[in-house]
């Protein structure tokens, strides 16, 4: 099939990797220039609403995804005239918009921080009680903890904030953080990965952990997705983040219409790979699956590439594998991740701890 991917970065590049048979043709669009996954695909260079862009995807391409959910959902309406788009337009509308999201999951009775639409400061101000914490969050265009502002409790909030739309969130108290990767086919077929603990530096994903210690809760997080699929009719993989609270219970937090940072470690860690199964299930060739696992731990490279000398000491010492996104240093900018897996928990453990001595 002809598959256009909107979105060059990463995501995309590792998808068009996970295809190792060549059974697709890829075309990558997106503005920058040689982005990641240019080296292994047709790039255009192209705004992702250029009306000739469009046009040429929906004579000449089978099926359209994405690496990046902040696409033009217009232009991906328009597509879906002609071409299936998956997941589709609808879906993310909802996941592009913070407010769009929390509005489903209420509607599903799905936990979510208390949470509050804002215009204004005005707003801010009639919603906020000052003995508690806040985040605030704009509505669109947020990630790896941008566009966020924490507020304290009994601070003053600033009064010279520039509002875009926003969400306020009371601050969930947190034991954990942990996310479930869940794919939907074509065809209707649900399945999911077990969940990942993930901890954060400085808003970022810093790791992701296999088995976590919330294995317990999965059955609890697999009904909310499986939810959150049927009513968005989704197609392909869609990454749910949750808190668990001190009660053990999850609280959803936010939605990835698309492959996910915390889904990395499947590429060496399950006998299907978040990629496969995104691209399978959107091209309709997998009905039934049964995944198998190994512990592993995935870590971000984040601002500055590993020396050759670190690589050498790691490789020497623990079943590593790196992926290299071919991108110069910048700060906060993800330029690779490494996973590590191991035979069972314990071991992995002790990965863990080299690791970390290591790094
Ligand atoms: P992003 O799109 O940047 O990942 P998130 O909503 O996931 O945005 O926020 C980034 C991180 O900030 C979360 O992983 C979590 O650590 C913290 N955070 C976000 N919202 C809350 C909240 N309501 N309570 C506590 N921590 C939060
Ligand atoms: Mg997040």
């Amino acid at each position: 099939m002809k598959i256009a991917i909107f979105g060059a970065g990463q995501l995309a590049m590792m998808m068009i990797q996970a295809d190792k048979n060549s059974e697709h043709d890829y075309t990558v669009i997106d503005p920058s220039t040689e982005p990641p996954a240019s080296f292994y695909a047709n790039h255009i260079q192209s705004e992702y609403n250029n009306p000739d862009i469009i046009n040429d995807i929906c004579t000449n391409h089978d099926l359209v995804t994405i690496d990046f959910e902040n696409v033009d959902v217009s232009a991906m309406k328009e597509i879906e005239k002609h071409v299936p788009v998956h997941p589709n337009s609808k879906a993310l509308e909802i996941c592009q918009d913070r407010v769009k999201e929390k509005e489903l999951f209420k509607s599903l009775q799905i936990k979510t921080a208390i949470n509050f639409k804002i215009d204004s400061m005005h707003d801010i101000k009639k919603c906020i009680d000052l003995s508690k914490g806040y985040i605030l969050k704009s509505r669109r265009f947020g990630y790896d903890g941008k566009n966020q502002y924490r507020i304290k409790p009994n601070t003053k909030v600033e009064t010279d904030l520039v509002l875009s739309p926003c969400i306020l969130e009371e601050v969930v108290s947190f034991k954990a953080e942990v996310s479930l990767i869940c794919v939907r086919t074509i065809n209707g077929y649900i399945f999911f990965y077990p969940l990942v603990e993930n901890s954060h530096q400085d808003g970022i994903l810093n790791m992701s952990v296999y088995p976590s210690n919330y294995a317990h809760l999965q059955e609890s997080a697999e009904l909310i997705g499986s939810k959150l699929l049927e009513k968005m009719r989704y197609v392909g993989v869609l990454v749910v983040e949750f808190f668990v609270n001190e009660y053990d219970e999850l609280i959803a937090n936010e939605m990835a219409p698309r492959v996910h940072n915390s889904g990395h470690w499947t590429i060496e860690g399950s006998s299907l790979s978040q990629f496969e199964a995104h691209i399978a299930a959107i091209t309709g060739t997998i009905d039934d699956i049964k995944l198998k696992l190994k512990p592993s731990f995935m870590f971000n490279i984040i601002s500055k590439h590993l020396s050759d000398k670190k690589i050498n000491e790691l490789k020497a010492n623990l079943d590593i594998y790196f992926h290299d996104y071919h991108k110069s240093q910048r700060t906060n900018r993800k330029l690779g991740h490494l996973t590590c897996t191991a035979d069972n928990k314990a071991s992995l453990e002790i990965d863990m701890r080299k690791f970390n001595n290591i790094i």
